[in-house]
């Protein structure tokens, strides 16, 4: 690519900032609808937060593990993409998850009268859900953990939520808002008056739309991991994809926007009809946008995204007690274990390690464990060892190990994130053609991202061709 390069705002050309997923599947549907899409993205490779690592028998996640096929949007993506072929749906068998319990993993019932019977939960935890249909609603926003606490009670909150809100945020339920961390679970009471009414029909609902809930979506990756995914839809926008490209600067023109960055040392300029931002919260708050009456972004430089470590493991199988067949183990925070939790990665999907081993995913640090994310690599492979000791049996020395360490790994919905998502609303209606999409704004999960890239695509196509009726927006 040139230094400088213009590309004509007078077409219809759109301008994607970022090729994370979201962004690599908004250029994808664009292209798709025949419009000229060019991606920058100022990493040397695509994926954003995604990628895998293949050494010789061994494959490592450094980032996300799988992806929730929640919604038709996914399967039509990777059909279009034609890797039906490359898709690894989990193994069959390995469903069984464990929550922690004084020290030990205890498996987490997936029936109701599995729950009933189970050891994670006291008969007064679970009699005190015969009253949950009659608790009110709140009357004003609150934290996941008051918000649990109120309708389920504390043990639940313990060994339910928690574990949850860990595996999920590598968050603190004090500090997360209910309404922006979990808005459909947040909607069943607010529609519903009760969770468990709201169980029986938002199920009704989901199934008239065709989606499946998050709790029983499929999970997936593919034959060499998830990076098969932005590597394909970057393969498909060939040289309409820049890396080494960072945007630093959008500005309005009479005909659309200009963008400003670097392309390495060199400086970039592009202009486009539209453009669409898909980088970070951090990277918004610092983007300089001369949009008259604009709303600041700065308070987005205060999103909280905690850094995590991703430590991968391989292991020979006699020298782990435990059989390790299932999803994984997550860890409630009141059990003072220094590790988040842990997927049993090679059980859950085929051809992750050689035979008679076994390989191990482990999170380490999280808004509420940040310092022990930065321990240097040997403190932290002795932490996680300490920990699998303690839990799994895991007694010999690992024959594999990758370390992915993520600064800013998660961006955390906290209560009054609605102040920052009515600011990214604010932005788009004061700068028509501009629009954001991305972890930060519309659900954190990567068939969240799927979603979003997909339905801001459809947005995209509405406002340059207003004469096509866009699809009505889903709930996030
Ligand atoms: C350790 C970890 C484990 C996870 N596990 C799971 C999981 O198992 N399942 C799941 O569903 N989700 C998981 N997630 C969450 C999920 O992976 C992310 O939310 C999702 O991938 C975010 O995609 P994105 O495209 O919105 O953002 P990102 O992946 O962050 O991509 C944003 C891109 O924008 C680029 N960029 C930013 N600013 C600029 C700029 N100014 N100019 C040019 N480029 C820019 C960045 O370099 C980056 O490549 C996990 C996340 C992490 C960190």
């Amino acid at each position: 690519m040139p230094a400088t390069t213009a590309h004509p705002a007078t077409t219809a050309s759109v301008g994607i900032i970022g090729a994370g997923i979201t962004g690599l599947t908004a250029a994808f549907q664009l292209r798709r609808a025949g419009i000229a899409t060019t991606v920058y993205e100022a990493a040397a490779r695509p994926g954003g937060v995604i990628c895998s690592f293949r050494e010789g028998p061994w494959l490592a996640e450094g980032g996300p593990n799988t992806i929730l096929d929640t919604s038709p949007v996914i399967g039509q993506l990777i059909g279009e993409l034609g890797l039906v072929g490359r898709r690894l749906d989990s193994r069959p068998e390995a469903t069984a998850r464990y929550v922690v319990r004084d020290g030990r993993p205890v498996p987490l019932p997936s029936s109701g009268p599995k729950f009933f019977v189970s050891p994670l939960f006291s008969w007064k935890a679970k009699s005190r859900l015969l009253a949950e249909p009659f608790i009110p609603r709140a009357e004003s926003e609150e934290s996941v953990a008051d918000f649990v606490r109120r309708r389920l009670g504390q043990e639940f909150l313990d060994y339910a939520i928690d574990p949850l809100v860990t595996g999920i945020y590598a968050g603190d339920p004090a500090a997360l808002s209910i309404q922006h961390a979990f808005p459909r679970v947040y909607a069943q009471e607010d529609q519903y008056g009760s969770l468990i009414r709201g169980q029986i029909f938002g199920a009704r609902e989901r199934k008239r739309r065709g989606e499946v809930s998050k709790a029983n979506a499929k999970k997936f990756s593919f034959d060499q991991g998830l990076q098969v995914l932005p590597d394909a839809l970057a393969q498909a926008l060939g040289q309409d994809l820049h890396l080494n490209c960072r945007i630093d600067g959008i500005q309005p023109t009479q005909s659309g926007w200009c963008l400003n960055g670097r392309h390495g040392d060199q400086p970039l300029t592009a202009e486009h009809r539209v453009v669409l931002f898909c980088g970070t919260a951090h990277t918004l708050a610092r983007l300089q946008i001369d949009v008259p009456g604009a709303p600041s972004l700065q308070p987005l430089g205060s999103v909280n995204y905690p850094p995590v470590s991703s430590v991968v493991l391989g292991f020979r199988r006699g020298d782990v007690d435990h059989p390790c067949e299932g999803f994984g183990m997550l860890i409630p925070h009141r059990e003072g274990f220094g590790i988040l939790g842990t997927i049993f990665s090679s059980s859950l999907f085929t051809g992750r390690a050689p035979e008679d081993h076994l390989t191990l995913t482990v999170y380490v640090g999280g808004v509420r464990n940040a310092d022990k994310a930065a321990l240097p690599d040997t403190e932290l492979i002795d932490l996680v060892r300490r920990d699998l000791n303690r839990l799994l049996g895991v007694r010999g020395a690992p024959v594999y190990s990758h370390i992915t360490r993520w600064p800013a790994a998660i961006p955390q919905y906290d209560v009054g994130y609605g102040n920052h998502k009515a600011l990214l609303d604010q932005l788009e209606s004061k700068a028509p053609g501009l629009f954001i999409a991305g972890h930060y704004r519309d659900g954190v999960a990567l068939s969240d991202s799927l979603g979003t890239g997909t339905r801001t695509a459809e947005r995209i196509v509405g406002y340059l061709n207003p004469k096509i009726p866009t699809k009505p927006q889903a709930a996030p």
